[in-house]
C-alpha cells in the first residue's frame, strides 16, 4: 500500500511541478508569481513547464549575490530558503528525496529495466557534501565577475536534472539557443547520459553520490521531528530490508543514515519480523501508521 502510494505522489508532484504549458504557445519558459516559491525537491527553475523555483538553484544565486548584496546595503539575502529547507528537514529529513523529488522518481523507474544491478562503495555518498560544499556554497561566493556577482556554478557545470528538464527542451524549442550550443552544453549532456546509464544499473546513483540538496536534507536525518528505529533484538539480518531499499541501505548498520530517503519500504513492507518503526518527536507510532499504511 504505501509503494503504491508513493508512486502516485511521485506521479503527482512531477506533473504538479511541471504543469505550466503555456510555454507551448510563446516558446518561453514561465515567471510568475508562484516562481517566487521552491520546489521541496530537485527541479529545474528554466524547465519550461516549471512553476516553482529550484532550491539548489535558488542557494546558488544567494551565495552568488551575497557580497554584491552586503556592499549596496542590501540584507535581503533570500534567508527564506533556508527556513524554508530547514523547516523540511527538521520536520522530516530527506523524506522529500523519496516521494518529491522528479529526478529521485525518473531513477527509480529507469533502474526496473532488466539488468544486472551492482553497487558502489559507501564511501561514495560523501560525493554530495562535495558538491555541496564547493560547487553550491564556495564558488559562487568566492569566484565573481567585474561587477560583483558569482555564478550558479553547479546548474552550469554538473546538474544532470537542469540539462534533461531545461537544457535540452530549451535548445530544442529555441532556435536561437541552438546557435549558442557549445562546450558547456555537450559537456553536460555527458554528465546526463553517464548518470543515466548508471541509473539502469545503479540504485538512485545521483542521489547517493552527488545530489547537493539531499546532502543538505540528510545533517537532519539524525534529528528530524520524524525519524525511523531500529530494535536489533528483533533483527534477524534476514536482509530483505537491504534487498528492497531504494538507496542500497542496511537498515540494521544504523537507522536514519545520511542516505535514507524515508520511503518507509523497510517498515511498511520488507521487515516481517517488526524490527523496523517510525517514531515521531521521540514517540514510536509504529501500531497507529501500520495498521493504516501496510
Ligand atoms: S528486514 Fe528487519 S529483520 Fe531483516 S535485516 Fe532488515 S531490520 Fe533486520
Ligand atoms: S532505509 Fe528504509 S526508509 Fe530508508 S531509504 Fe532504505 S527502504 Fe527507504
Amino acid at each position: 500500500m504505501i509503494n503504491i502510494l508513493r508512486r502516485y505522489i511521485q506521479t503527482a508532484i512531477t506533473f504538479i511541478n511541471n504543469s505550466y504549458f503555456g510555454f507551448i504557445f510563446s516558446g518561453k519558459i514561465y515567471q510568475g508569481q508562484l516562481k517566487s516559491f521552491c520546489a521541496p525537491g530537485l527541479n529545474c527553475y528554466s524547465c519550461p513547464a516549471a512553476i516553482w523555483a529550484c532550491p539548489i538553484g535558488s542557494l546558488q544565486t544567494i551565495f552568488a549575490s551575497i557580497r554584491i548584496s552586503l556592499q549596496n546595503f542590501k540584507f535581503h539575502i533570500g534567508l527564506y530558503i533556508f527556513g524554508f529547507l530547514g523547516t523540511i528537514g527538521m520536520l522530516v529529513g530527506r523524506f522529500p528525496c523519496g516521494w518529491l523529488c522528479p529526478f529521485g522518481f525518473l531513477q527509480e523507474l529507469i533502474h526496473k529495466i532488466p539488468s544486472k544491478k551492482i553497487n558502489i562503495p559507501s564511501w561514495t555518498q560523501y560525493g554530495k557534501y562535495f558538491f555541496l560544499f564547493f560547487f553550491v556554497i564556495l564558488l559562487p561566493l568566492v569566484v565573481i565577475d567585474q561587477f560583483g556577482y558569482g555564478m550558479t556554478w553547479f546548474c552550469k557545470f554538473v546538474c544532470p536534472a537542469g540539462t534533461l528538464e531545461a537544457g535540452i527542451p530549451m535548445t530544442l524549442l529555441d532556435p536561437s539557443l541552438r546557435r549558442l550550443i557549445g562546450v558547456l552544453f555537450y559537456n553536460k549532456l555527458i554528465v546526463l547520459i553517464i548518470i543515466l546509464i548508471a541509473m539502469v544499473f545503479i540504485r538512485r546513483p545521483f542521489c547517493r553520490t552527488i545530489c547537493p540538496l539531499g546532502g543538505f536534507y540528510s545533517f537532519f536525518n539524525k534529528i528530524s521531528i520524524v525519524r525511523m528505529r531500529h530494535d536489533d533484538k528483533k533483527c534477524v539480518r534476514c536482509n530483505q530490508c537491504f534487498r528492497d531499499c531504494p538507496m542500497h541501505l542496511k537498515f540494521y548498520e544504523g537507522a536514519n543514515q545520511l542516505n535514507c530517503i524515508r520511503c518507509f519500504k523497510c517498515y511498511a513492507t520488507s521487515c516481517k519480523y517488526g524490527a523496523i518503526s517510525v517514531e515521531f518527536v521521540g514517540k514510536e507510532q509504529q501500531k497507529v501508521i501500520k495498521e493504516n499504511l501496510v
